[in-house]
């Protein structure tokens, strides 16, 4: 079959996912730019393919009998760009997906162009680079920016304080259910908790808007969270980072779905190699030969036990993409 794009037949997808498992999926669909991402979702949909999204595979788990259908990998859309001058809203525009670096001073407009393909982690290192201050909480966060926007990944400082992706968004740029660009600000965006609410879109890259800072002083912020999300996560371990949505604080007393966890005695619970860690009850671990069947039924296993003890049913933060 012919794509617009590299593609791959029946690809493993195991190791494009943190948490290493799962099968194969008919057709990989490798988009290097923004065009070629709308091309291709148009091309599967024309095909029959409702194709689904792969970013850095950071939260999700894939079925081990594999998935039919398309799979689209922005891992090839890795490109952070500073927004042309002039500044005006038109010029930026105009520019995704092809901004280059203009501005000799960083701070006059402090703001990144991303492709949905960017890493995480490099954007976060550009930022800091910039001296742009907004994204020091997501140090140590794995993935790209179109699944960070598409989570609205972020997290809750022991103070209470709320930090997410959406909190740096300008504008996210996404193909729609007809195939078509739209440009959505801000301001006519919606996400919730972990929730990018893109009713079926897809973003292809977005326009990020930080606070001009010391580069020394988002240097140590970000040091400072990536050490205290090292003490509490199992962070070098195989895992899809946090299994559930922390519930709402009146049904849970203010309580974690971590903590929930904990409390029910979930910690250390295993299926074959999958393991609820010792660390963080809402970390679920592979050590090496787990298969998605094992990461399923413990999810199940760890849910059921929550809601027999407290009566609390805990909603999956992961995608779990089954056959
Ligand atoms: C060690 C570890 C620590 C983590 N810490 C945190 C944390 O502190 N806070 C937090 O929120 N998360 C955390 N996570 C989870 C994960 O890093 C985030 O959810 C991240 O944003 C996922 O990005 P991704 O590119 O890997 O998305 P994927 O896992 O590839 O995809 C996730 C979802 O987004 C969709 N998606 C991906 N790209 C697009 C796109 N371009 N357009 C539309 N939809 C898209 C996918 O279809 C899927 O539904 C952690 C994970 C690990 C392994």
């Amino acid at each position: 079959m012919q794509w617009p794009c590299a593609s791959v037949a029946n690809a493993d997808l195991r190791n494009r996912t943190t948490l290493h498992v799962g099968g194969p999926v008919e057709w990989l669909l490798e988009p290097a730019d923004p065009d070629q991402l709308k091309e291709a979702l148009v091309a599967a949909r024309e095909r029959g393919f409702e194709p689904r999204i792969l970013g850095g595979g950071a939260n999700v788990v894939i079925d081990d009998k594999g998935l039919a259908g398309v799979v689209i990998t922005t891992e090839r859309m890795d490109r952070i760009f500073r927004p042309l001058e002039p500044t005006g809203e038109d010029a930026l525009e105009s520019d995704i997906p092809t901004a280059r670096v203009v501005h000799p001073d960083p701070a006059l407009d402090p703001r990144l162009v991303v492709w949905a393909g960017a890493p995480l982690p490099k954007l976060c290192r550009a930022a800091r680079d910039l001296g742009y201050s907004g994204l020091e909480k997501m140090a140590g966060v794995p993935g790209q920016v179109g699944g960070g926007i598409a989570m609205n990944a972020g997290g809750k400082d022991q103070d209470g304080t709320l930090w997410q992706m959406s909190d740096v968004v300008e504008s996210i740029r996404v193909v729609d259910e007809r195939g078509e660009y739209r440009d959505i600000g801000r301001a006519e965006w919606s996400p919730s908790y972990r929730d990018g609410n893109l009713e079926g879109s897809v973003i292809t890259g977005a326009v990020l808007r930080f606070e001009p800072c010391s580069k020394v002083e988002v240097q140590e912020a970000s040091k400072d969270y990536l050490r205290r999300k090292n003490k509490v996560q199992p962070v070098t371990e195989w895992s899809a980072g946090c299994v559930f949505k922390n519930p709402d604080p009146e049904v849970s007393d203010g309580r974690t779905a971590g903590l929930l966890v904990d409390q029910a005695g979930g910690k250390g619970r295993v299926r074959g190699d999958a393991i609820i860690s010792e660390r963080h009850g809402n970390f679920l671990v592979n050590r090496g030969k787990a298969t998605a069947s094992d990461v399923f039924g413990l999810i199940e296993e760890i849910q059921s036990l929550v809601a027999e003890r407290f009566g609390i049913e805990l909603e999956c933060e992961v995608k779990l993409w089954r056959r």
